[in-house]
């Protein structure tokens, strides 16, 4: 921007490097001005540069009689700018309408479609997420002014629900330098009743459903071979930890569940955003009744060992050599305090492909503690267990299987109990455990017992050797999907 100071004020705007000098001369008398020197200094640059505004904004009142467009700046600085057309029209699905905005300039060009309805906050919502994009792409405009052209496309997509929700997937792409930004948003509207599904009403409102959908989320995504190269493990867990704000960016589908994580958050920048989906089947257990689907009874039966209160210098080992030889993999739930003090054994449980669970440091009744207290045996043991194994645990059974509200969210892990008691700890006697077992044993059995029980180390070849015989596979409890 130059300026020469006269009686008159004339003004030359460089505009980008297009060469495109617009020059406004100004009706403006300043007889004070007129006295000064010829010199400029930053006062007088500065005082030019509010005038530059003030001018823009008389001269673009000049051209009054198409003054249709909004009282807009940026758009009315540059009279050759194009227009920014606007189409609305009906889409196939009843009560949506496809907006797109167009603008078709050669540097700046972009095509905006998105979902519009008859509902405003919905409305408002979407128009939200299209202004935040369009700020974003005039800042890159700033920055960008001689690079090469930019572009913006927001295009989306509508999955059907048979409740009557549809959930748009609002796909933005914007190229700067030669580079792409891509960012997936949903919006879900039943066009109907005019509510927005989220993800509480999926699960029931309930976080341990939640946290069951977890495991759900973060087994699809570690098995993507598509993110095997990109995949940020560290950033998974947390990006997915069960909390309402990790999975609300969603599409629900009549066979599935669709989440979408931005850029950069579970899988390295160059892989975009990404998508991750839980067939409905996957999780019918944990889904409110509204969206279960109907599920084919499976011919295999599963059941889960578990072992509580190790791990134990003495026994886990014989237990874990048992295990193998049935090919089985089972759950352990350790101690904290215990995983301090083996910490070779709690490895070899990890190593040999069993699942690790929480049970407290100390083994203390957890509803009669003080918050402080609860957060020390919960937090302390998670961190134990990933500290010395490298994995985190996946479950968690508080002691004595007493839990209550306050003691289910002082962990983000899923809260298993048992169906079958097999009473080890009291009778300590091989024979009775077998018994036990045999006379409750059905599909998705979860059996509890003690790595801390000689008679159990003892007796847990018998009970392998019944489940196997009877057509049981042995897996751990989170594949147990009863709820
Ligand atoms: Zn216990």
């Amino acid at each position: 921007m130059t300026a020469r100071v006269s009686g008159k004020y004339i003004v030359m705007l460089n505009k980008d490097r297009r060469s495109l000098f617009m020059t406004i001369k100004l009706k403006i008398k300043d007889n004070k001005r007129k006295r000064r020197s010829h010199r400029i200094n930053l006062v007088i640059l500065s005082v030019i540069a509010i005038m530059i505004v003030v001018a823009l904004g008389l001269i673009v009142n000049s051209f009054s009689g198409s003054t249709s467009a909004s009282p807009n700046l940026l758009k009315k600085k540059d009279k050759v700018e194009a227009e920014v057309s606007i189409s609305t029209i009906e889409s196939e699905f009843p009560g949506i309408q496809i907006r797109t905005e167009t603008l078709d300039d050669a540097n700046k060009p972009f095509t905006l479609s998105y979902p519009r309805s008859e509902h405003e906050a919905f409305n408002d919502q979407v128009s939200s997420y299209i202004e935040e994009w369009k700020t974003r792409y005039a800042a890159v405009q700033e920055e960008t002014k001689s690079a090469t052209p930019n572009g913006l496309t927001i295009s989306f997509d509508t999955v059907e629900h048979s409740s009557g929700t549809y959930s748009f997937v609002v796909t933005s792409s914007m190229s700067m330098s030669g580079d792409e930004q891509q960012d997936i948003r949903t919006f879900r509207l039943n066009p109907q009743s005019g509510t927005e599904l989220q993800i509480a009403d999926v699960v029931d409102q309930n976080v341990e459903k939640l946290k069951r959908l977890t495991k759900a989320v973060r087994d699809s995504i570690y098995n993507d071979s598509k993110l095997q190269d990109t995949i940020r493990v560290d950033n998974v867990w947390l990006a997915t930890e069960p909390v309402w704000r990790n999975y609300r960016n969603f599409a629900l589908s009549d066979d599935s569940l669709i989440f979408y994580y931005e850029t950069g958050v579970l899988a390295e920048k160059k892989q975009g955003p990404v998508t991750v989906q839980v067939p409905l089947q996957k999780v019918n257990p944990f889904l409110a009744n509204k969206y279960q689907v109907a599920v084919e009874p499976s011919s295999e039966k599963l059941v889960s060992l578990t072992f509580d209160d190790g791990p134990d210098p003495r026994y886990t080992e014989k237990i874990l050599a048992s295990l193998e030889k049935y090919d089985a993999k089972a759950t352990f739930f350790m101690l904290g305090s215990r995983v301090e003090k083996y910490p070779e054994m709690a490895k070899k449980v990890v190593a040999a492909g069993h699942e690790v669970g929480n049970h407290s440091w100390n083994h203390p009744p957890l509803t009669g503690l003080t918050d402080e207290q609860l957060h020390v045996e919960v937090k302390g043991t998670e961190d134990v267990i990933l500290r010395v194994t490298g994995q985190h645990a996946t479950v968690f059974r508080p002691p004595y299987g007493l839990v209550d509200q306050r003691v289910r969210e002082s962990s983000k892990l899923p809260v298993v109990l048992w169906s079958i008691d097999t009473l080890d700890w009291k009778h300590r006697n091989a024979k009775k455990m077998l018994e036990n077992v045999e006379t409750h044993a059905k599909h998705n059995s979860i059996v509890l017992m003690h790595d801390i029980q000689e008679s159990t180390a003892r007796g847990i070849d018998p009970v392998l050797e019944f489940f196997h015989s009877q057509g049981y596979k042995f897996v751990t409890v989170s594949e147990i999907d009863e709820y």
